[in-house]
């Protein structure tokens, strides 16, 4: 039967790096649901929408039409069919996308399109996210939440960032994993029935091998 992987933790615990290899170890699709949310926020910014009003969010939530790629190798995200892999990173999209993904009826529609992904994937998916355990997929098969020091996040953060300061990356960071964890739907949390995993002293390999052994368990 296919399997299914849910992979949540705020930014900088190595979720995405995690979850790219252990879906190409083991055969899986992928599935990076922040990209999602990345997406809809820069479609809402370049449509003119104003995102500190989440009403005019709700209207227009459903216009964008948002497509993943979920081969872990090369995974893709378009926006009304325009490749959107590179703007979904910048700065002013990830300063905006907490309040955007706060909107009820933004993650009613992300949530869908990730339960159709997740059940047209043959062999099985891993899906990394911040709420996959909890509500996105609450019968995965393995729940894994990640979690590390601010300063490690940081860190690490700011080496992806090409020598981005480091205290405000970690101010930054904070303030996202704030608003994240506080929203009222389906905030940043770990499912009772997840496995934690405190990656501040782990290498990345040793991170991977730690998630395959409890798959392959
Ligand atoms: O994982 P990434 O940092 O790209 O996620 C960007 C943002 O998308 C998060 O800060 C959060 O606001 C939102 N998100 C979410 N639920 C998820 C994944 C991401 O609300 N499952």
């Amino acid at each position: 039967a296919a399997v299914i992987v849910a992979i949540d933790g705020p930014s900088g615990t190595g979720k995405s790096s995690t979850s790219k290899a252990v879906a190409a170890k083991l055969g899986l699709s992928y599935l990076d649901t922040g990209a999602q949310y990345r997406a809809i926020t820069w479609w809402m910014l370049n449509n003119g929408i104003d995102v500190a009003d989440p009403v005019a969010i709700a209207d227009a939530a459903g216009k964008p039409v948002i497509v993943s790629g979920t081969d872990p190798s090369a995974p893709t995200i378009t926006v009304d069919g325009i490749d959107a892999s590179g703007p979904i990173r910048t700065q002013e999209v990830t300063s905006k996308v907490s309040a955007v993904s706060a909107v009820p009826e933004v993650r009613t529609l992300i949530t869908e399109l990730q339960r159709s992904i997740a059940k047209g994937a043959a062999l099985g998916i891993v899906v990394e996210g911040r709420d996959i355990g909890t509500t996105v997929l609450p019968d995965a098969d393995l729940k894994i939440f990640l979690t590390a020091s601010p300063e490690a996040r940081a860190a690490r953060r700011s080496g992806e960032l090409k020598g981005a300061d480091v205290s405000a990356t970690r101010e930054a960071l904070l303030k996202r994993d704030a608003a994240d964890s506080s929203r009222k739907t389906s905030p940043l949390a770990k499912a009772d029935d997840a496995v934690e995993v405190d990656t501040s002293d782990l290498t990345l390999d040793q991170v991977i091998e730690c998630v395959v052994t409890l798959v392959e368990g």
